[in-house]
């Protein structure tokens, strides 16, 4: 308060001073315009320049307000316009949140009107078109996400994701290549080239892309299948093998490609191996496939379950070659203790169908022995099987991929026998 009032005072006193000063200034100013003249003191003369100067600045000033307003206003109306934008862009946000598909189509194609084809806006209209269920209208916003030099991972990520969905395998691989070329090394990216690959059935590549996937013994096995050159195949083949040794496709692919090449007896020990593990009918006609002599495919057939000789499926495996090679009473013997351990597939009376049948042939006690396990076998427990776990279709063998549903690594063995104990092998 002090300060200024000494201020005011200095200032009063230097006005006073200059206009006692301009005052004392000698001498008058005579201007002569035409026919006009003006004559005065100096001092007068000072203060008419000064005003003039005041007027002067006055009046610039105005006329650069006004010549200023136009763009005045375009700024105000950018702004307004950016705002409207902005509170639009959250509407569009929470009608997808919460799935209302005709308010985000709406608002997403009015933020597109007010803030032009920005990277938000683009994507906002492609997924509200998404969730409306209009993937023209999202097509056509991704694509034009993909001609934005920053955006352009953004655009081909949707157009990937909308060839996915409808199974265009083809486009999704060169949207896939696009992409990879645009932002390498993503993870979900690989994710959808790996899903991409099993698709196509490129095995190699789903085998590269998958990482540590629990599939990945399914897929050597395939990619075994696929592969025309004999030492390859059998290199995807053993890695197969080695992945899961139990399991009966991966014994079988190393095993036939080892057989193929000669090995023979490595061949017969990977399938003995394997029965060990976890026998499966498969192993056991692989093993017995290449001897004609049904005595010998007995003899065969002890030696493959001799690891294992009290497991079901080691007595079913007997009971056939022997019945095969006329020795009912081997054959029966297996059934009835099979049957003695609780075992009640359809299979195993079929079995002894077949055995009362070619023991006691055309007789009356034969007819009615058959009839009875036929009896039975009507009302058994299922077979075991490989079924799709995805679309539970039944397969006669193992397949990678279910032709029914698509769904890879998904045929398993199912083995519903309540008693037999038989693990339920995976695929
Ligand atoms: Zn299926």
């Amino acid at each position: 308060m002090m300060l200024r009032a000494i201020f005011f005072l200095l200032a009063g006193f230097a006005i006073v001073a200059v206009a006692w000063l301009l005052a004392t200034i000698p001498g008058h100013i005579v201007a002569s315009i035409g026919a006009f003249t003006i004559e005065t003191s100096t001092p007068v003369a000072i203060l008419m320049l000064f005003a003039l100067l005041v007027v002067i600045l006055i009046v610039l000033r105005v006329a650069r307000g006004v010549l200023g307003m136009p763009r005045a206003g375009a700024g105000w109306r950018r702004r307004h316009r950016l705002a409207l934008g902005e509170r639009t862009v959250t509407r569009v946000l929470v009608a997808l949140a919460a799935g209302e598909q005709g308010t985000a189509r709406k608002e997403a194609q009015r933020a597109r009107h007010l803030l032009g084809d920005s990277p938000q806006t683009l994507l906002l209209v492609a997924e509200a078109g998404r969730l409306g269920g209009r993937e023209d209208e999202a097509e056509e916003a991704f694509r034009a996400l993909t001609k934005q030099k920053d955006a352009e991972f953004l655009g081909l990520r949707g157009l990937l994701r909308q060839a996915v969905d409808r199974h265009d395998w083809p486009e999704a691989l060169v949207i896939a290549k696009q992409a990879e070329a645009a932002h390498p090394g993503t993870v979900w990216l690989r994710q959808q080239r790996a899903e991409l690959a099993l698709q196509t059935e490129n095995w190699a590549e789903a085998l590269e892309l998958a990482g540590a996937d629990p599939r990945r013994t399914t897929y050597y096995v395939a990619a075994a299948d696929a592969e025309p050159d004999p030492p390859r195949a059998l290199s995807y083949a053993k890695q197969a093998w080695k992945q899961d040794p139990a399991f009966p496709p991966a014994a079988i692919a190393y095993a036939s490609r080892l057989r193929a090449a000669g090995q023979e007896r490595r061949a017969q020990a990977c399938i003995v191996d394997a029965w060990k593990r976890a026998p499966h009918p498969d192993l056991g006609a692989f093993a017995l496939a290449l001897e004609p002599d049904k005595l010998a495919r007995v003899q065969s057939a002890k030696r493959l379950v001799a690891a294992n000789p009290t497991h079901p499926e080691s007595r079913l495996l007997l009971a056939r070659a022997a019945l095969d090679a006329g020795l009912t009473g081997e054959a029966r013997h297996q059934v009835e203790i099979a049957d003695g351990e609780g075992m009640r597939q359809r299979r195993f009376c079929l079995l002894l169908a077949q055995i009362e049948e070619q023991e006691r042939g055309d007789t009356e006690s034969g007819r009615l022995a058959q009839r009875d396990a036929l009896r039975r076998a009507a009302t058994a427990e299922p077979d075991p099987h490989w079924q799709c776990t995805s679309c539970h279709r039944e397969h006669a063998v193992w397949h990678p991929k279910c032709d029914t549903c698509g769904s890879v690594g998904t045929v398993q063995w199912l083995n519903s026998a309540r008693t037999s104990g038989l693990p339920v092998i995976a695929g």
